[in-house]
């Protein structure tokens, strides 16, 4: 196996006045999603003439994409595609209304999320119920026309003037509808919620990180061999959606895998002795979060690494209901 180096975040500089510049060509803006700074991001690519956008952050950043474009010098024209993860809103929801202003962009999306796009309703409500008082924050999600939504299979193959290549590989398990792009020119990949969250401490080297389970259709197993699946890449960098850009990937990936594996044993562990979630909670906090925040605020942190030990919690408890998981107590 290879040996571990240190995980860090690619400093990167200002590009027009929101967009960040890690690596030449790749930019990436804080959608500041809910008012929250460093939590979400959407990233521009840029070939000879046109651009790509993977996601685009809830809809209340739509405004700040319009004005960050502008000053990049990046015309609404040359968008060709908006390239989604997945349909959750902090990725997805401003994707509907930002195919009114850029009038050549497709969605490229997994199959599975394109109903979603279309019809966000339900996605919504869910929304609503996880956000309740901060869902305003989000503002809102349009819905879609269908013939301007690509589905995108496994393998399928996206170019960008010829310089930079997008290869789709589908990874379920925080959505059964998850998908990542392993750009091939710069071997990095946009790994949207399929690696969890990583975000850079106060301090340089340090980092905190929050795995990936989603309620409520997160589905463990298959997270981690869709990680199993990412790290066959050999990737070299990793275009995080929270937040930025990271290297060297295999520490990334090796570091997310463990987390969620410690996190369901975890799990399974408090449950087989009849303990509670805030057992899981409380346990959890050694392996969740960690270092003292950076841009992100410790509250969102901690509201963050709460919710994911709840998802994996219930995901543990669901599975029990299937009988997938024989428990000695229940014998
Ligand atoms: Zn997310």
């Amino acid at each position: 196996m290879k040996s571990m180096e240190a995980l860090r975040e690619k400093p990167f500089t200002l590009s027009g006045e929101d967009l960040h510049e890690p690596v030449p060509g790749f930019l990436f803006m804080d959608t500041l999603d809910r008012g929250v700074a460093g939590y979400a991001c959407g990233w521009v690519v840029k070939g000879r003439r046109n651009s790509i956008l993977v996601e685009t952050g809830a809809g209340a950043a739509v405004p700040m994409w319009l004005s960050a474009l502008d000053r990049a010098g990046i015309s609404h024209e040359s968008i060709e595609w908006i390239l989604l993860t997945h349909v959750h809103l902090d990725h997805a929801g401003g994707a509907g209304e930002l195919l009114r202003h850029l009038p050549n962009a497709r969605i490229g999306i997994h199959p599975d999320g394109i109903r979603h796009l279309i019809d966000p309703q339900r996605l919504v409500s869910q929304a609503k119920a996880v956000w309740k008082d901060d869902f305003a924050l989000l503002g809102s999600m349009l819905p879609a026309p269908a013939d301007r939504i690509v589905p995108l299979a496994d393998g399928d193959l996206i170019d960008l003037d010829g310089v930079r290549r997008f290869r789709v590989i589908h990874t379920p398990g925080h959505t059964p509808h998850h998908a990542v792009f392993f750009e091939e020119t710069t071997r990095g990949v946009f790994s949207g919620d399929a690696l969890g969250a990583f975000f850079s401490a106060s301090k340089p080297g340090l980092f905190s990180t929050v795995p990936g389970i989603s309620p409520p259709l997160g589905d463990i197993p298959e997270y981690l061999s869709s990680i199993a699946r990412i790290a066959e890449l050999r990737p070299q960098c990793i275009y995080a959606a929270h937040f930025g850009l990271w290297e060297p990937a295999h520490s990334f990936i090796h570091i997310a895998a463990g987390q969620v594996a410690l996190l369901w044993k975890l799990c399974r562990e408090v449950r087989r002795s009849g303990g509670t979630l805030k057992e899981v909670q409380c346990r959890a906090a050694g392996i969740l979060a960690g270092s003292p925040p950076g841009r992100l605020p410790q509250a969102e942190l901690e509201r963050s690494s709460l919710a994911m030990a709840e998802a994996a919690w219930n995901f543990v408890i669901r599975r029990e209901t299937r009988n997938d998981l024989a428990l000695p107590s229940r014998r």
